[in-house]
Parts: structure tokens; sequence; C-alpha cells
């Protein structure tokens, strides 16, 4: 059964990392002008080019976002703003969540927080955690907070609401995989040892067959891109025909996460009470 009456969901996320991409795995990085400007490709050259796509195709997508990215470059997130687009919270800095204490990731939450609500005007909804990991007090600020979904969890791969303590929660999680994340397939550094670049065509493959299956099950499909990665010409043409190959198929809903999390979210708890009794 559809999860959606939209649609099958489709949600096309961007981690707009920048710089902090490398200043969060070594604050040193600031000073290295070189691999900074690994960074600065995502909001100078990749932004603008998937924006272009995005608009091509009549597409929506969710922009993750740290706080002092925003900060830095307001007419960037202008350019994704006015587009359609979601701009959703991923930190302050990109600090790696799990050397953090409760009040500096209370720091990080707030001023991310703040800020998005800052330039658009509301608050955020959506969270998706900076390094794939959360604290034991994650979930805990998630709610505080308000968020509506989290896209962050491997346990799953349709969508699903949290049960936090035994209790029901609002939070839609829209699960996450390494499978369906550009890093681990382009991401290459000097000084990321181990890491190989891979083919265009086998992300390609890979990324076409994981939606097939899910398409088949009637799930969802949520993939996570860089803009500093997937902006590249060569992947940038891996988006493009993936977005054809799921515009191929009937009944089709490329929704910001946002949007998608409130047209499930009644669904979501109907089974849930339906699997309780
Ligand atoms: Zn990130």
């Amino acid at each position: 059964m559809a999860i959606s009456s939209k649609g099958f969901p489709v949600q096309l996320t961007f981690d707009l990392d920048a710089e902090t991409m490398w200043t969060s795995r070594n604050p040193e990085n600031a000073n290295r002008p070189v691999i900074m400007s690994q960074g600065a490709y995502g909001w100078k050259i990749g932004v603008p080019r998937i924006l272009s796509l995005l608009k091509q195709y009549d597409v929506f997508a969710t922009f993750f976002v740290p706080g002092l990215v925003i900060e830095q470059r307001p007419q960037v997130i202008e350019a994704i703003l006015e587009h359609g687009h979601e701009i959703a919270h991923h930190s302050w800095s990109h600090a790696w969540i799990t050397g953090l204490t409760r009040e500096q990731e209370h720091d990080e939450m707030q001023r991310g927080f703040e800020i998005i609500r800052k330039v658009t005007g509301s608050d955020p909804v959506g969270y998706r955690s900076p390094a794939a990991e959360f604290s034991p007090h994650t979930m805990e600020l998630l709610l505080e907070y308000g968020f509506g979904y989290s896209s962050n969890f491997f346990d799953d791969d349709s969508p699903y609401l949290h049960v936090v303590d035994g209790k029901l929660s609002y939070l839609v999680e829209f699960p996450f995989h390494w499978v369906l994340d550009d890093a681990p397939f382009f991401q290459y550094s000097i000084t990321l040892p181990g890491r190989t670049m891979q083919a265009p065509s086998a992300v390609l493959e890979a990324w076409k067959l994981e939606f097939d299956m899910l398409y088949k099950e009637a799930r969802a499909f949520t993939l996570a891109m860089h803009p500093q990665i997937i902006g590249r010409p060569s992947r940038i043409i891996v988006l493009e025909e993936l977005i054809k190959h799921i515009k191929n198929h009937d009944n089709i809903w490329f929704g910001r996460c946002c949007d998608v999390a409130n047209d499930i979210r009644p669904g979501l708890i109907q089974q849930y009470e339906l699997q309780e009794k």
C-alpha cells in the first residue's frame, strides 16, 4: 500500500556543508586554503548547478545547512529559497556530535535553529546530524525543539515514526543509508586516506536499483548528496539520469521532506495504532 496519496515519495536531499565539511574534521584546516576551496566548490559551483537541474525537471528538494554556512553565504541561501526548496537543520558548525558536551550540543542546536528562523521566517522542521550520529541527548533535543522529522537512522528504508520511551512521537524518520549517499562513492581528498573515487556509471546503477526495489515495494526513496561532491560535471549527469529514470515511473512525488512528513504522518500514526491493537 502506498504511504502517500500524492504518489511514491522521492526526497532529494543536499547537505550543504561547504567549508565546515573540512573544518569539522580538523579545525586546523581553516588555515589550509586549498582544502577549504574543496568546500567552497559546494556553494560556488555545486549549488547553482543543482538549482538549475532541479528547476529544469520541476523538482523540489531539501537542503540541510549548518548555521555557520547560512551566516557566511546569505545569497546562496536566498537562491535556494527563491527556488522553493526547504532549508533544514544541520547543526551550527558541523561539529562531530559525539565529541560534544550536552551544553555544546544544545548551543549548536539553538544557534542553528535561530538562524533558520531568521532567514526563512519559520522554524526548521527537519534535522540531519553531522557525521551521521546521535549523542545520548540528541533525540531529547529534537523533541524539545518540536522537529517534525529526522533523516539519520539506518534501521529501515521506509519512513516511520519514532517511539521514544515507549511513547509514539510526531517525529517522522526518513531513513538514511550510505548506499544512498554520494560521499562514500565520490568523496576524495589527500587528507582522507583509503578513499577511492567510483565510476559515475556504477553509482547510477546502484541508485537506480535501490529505487526500483523501493518503488516495487511501495516504500519511499531518500537520497543524500553534497553540493561539493554531486555538483561536479560527471556526477550531476548521474543525478539527471536518475531523475529521468524516476520520472519514467507512474505516480511519483518529488517532495520536500517537510511536506512529505506532514502528508504521511497521519497514515503512520494509524499504522502504529493498528499494530498496537
Ligand atoms: Zn554534513
